[in-house]
């Protein structure tokens, strides 16, 4: 049963998400001998515990899976005692009288000093006819997942990013033929994956088309597409549709508590402060200018020596210094202000 009352138990920091942000920010935090909690839904890892294999993070040439990276990172932040919960949603955050802060999760309400807010992004939807109902019946949004339903299939995947084109390529090791269906003539796709993906014979490109609509009985058995330039419909004679066309923070529950730009994602100064004091954001729910593992990892430890040093400050106020760390993206100093 959903119990709204926090406890009265305080930790000193909330990471919500233990994506790769999340899971770093506890690394440091219980590193730096804070009690920490680390909540999550699913499996830990986000996004990237989703990923078949990961080619681009520091000291693993090879590539390694998404879903060992993440497991090592989980089992990291946990070795130094950060503790991690697991969730179905976080509904509120909500600032108390005491300064403290309530994190309100459908398995309870917990308590803390400071908040680090991670909870990362899931895949954006079409809308298009047939997109809800055949959810598990043919459409996903994980090739890692699903993929291995596919073999000897064909599928048609929807995109033209890193997602769509890493994916796509991934899905050629089971299904006959990848369709990728993509708004334009041009994929957005980091050069390597677009090298890839051309020189790989079961990628067909549908340029210059975007979804209309998904057919079936039971299961999939058909996208529309329309050419934008022609308007010409044509049908695919899929058995899967994956849809990689951009991310949504998962930050709804954050409306009107802290900024958020006009997509939704976290708005923080250059020391990730939110406009909540003790409140910082991290990851790719936060509106920085690269959703990467890398710069997810670099601002997850830099969430966590914000969060020390502004419980240090609470612990050991320094008199006149009431604008360092512990200040607000509102209220504290500039992105270049010391903290
Ligand atoms: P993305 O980069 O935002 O790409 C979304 C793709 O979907 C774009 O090609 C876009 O077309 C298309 N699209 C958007 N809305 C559409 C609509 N309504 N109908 C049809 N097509 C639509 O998303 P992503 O590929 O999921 O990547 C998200 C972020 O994660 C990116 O920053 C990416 O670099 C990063 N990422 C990195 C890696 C890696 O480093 N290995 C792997 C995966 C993701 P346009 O191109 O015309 O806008």
């Amino acid at each position: 049963m959903t119990d709204s009352t926090p406890s009265t138990d305080i930790l000193d920091v909330i990471i919500v998400g233990a994506g790769p942000a999340g899971l770093t920010a506890g690394i440091y935090c219980s590193r730096g001998r804070l009690r920490t909690a680390i909540l999550e839904r699913n499996m830990a890892g986000g996004q990237i515990a989703l990923t078949e294999l990961v080619e681009n993070y520091p000291g693993f040439p090879e590539g390694i899976s998404g879903f060992d990276l993440s497991e090592k990172m989980k089992d990291q932040a946990v070795q130094f005692g950060a503790e991690l919960r697991e969730i179905e949603a976080v509904t509120a955050l909500r600032a108390e009288p005491d300064g403290c802060y309530s994190v309100v999760t459908d398995r309870g309400a917990l308590r803390a000093r400071s908040v680090i807010l991670a909870p990362g992004v899931e895949g954006r939807r079409s809308g298009i006819p047939g997109e809800a109902e055949f959810i598990g019946r043919g459409v996903s949004w994980c090739a890692t997942c699903d993929g291995a339903l596919y073999r000897g299939r064909t599928v048609a995947v929807v995109g033209g990013g890193d997602s769509a084109v890493e994916e796509g390529l991934f899905l050629t090791k089971f299904a006959d033929k990848v369709y990728l269906v993509h708004r334009r003539d041009e994929l957005r796709a980091a050069p390597i994956a677009r090298e890839r993906a051309f020189a790989n014979p079961k990628m067909e490109f549908v340029w210059d088309s975007v979804p209309r609509r998904i057919d079936g009985d039971q299961m999939v058995e058909a996208l529309e597409v329309e050419n934008v330039k022609t308007h010409e419909m044509r049908t695919l004679p899929v058995n899967g549709v994956f849809m990689y066309i951009g991310q949504l923070p998962n930050t709804t529950w954050l409306k009107d508590i802290v900024d958020l730009d006009e997509q939704g994602f976290i708005v923080t100064d250059g020391y990730l402060r939110t406009k909540l004091p003790g409140v910082f954001a991290c990851g790719d729910a936060h509106a920085n200018p690269l959703k990467q593992i890398a710069m997810a990892i670099g601002e997850g430890a830099l969430a966590a020596i914000q969060a020390q040093r502004y419980l240090d400050a609470l612990d050991s106020p320094v008199p006149g210094a009431a604008s360092a760390a512990g200040g607000s993206a509102a209220a504290g100093g500039s992105a270049a202000a010391p903290a």
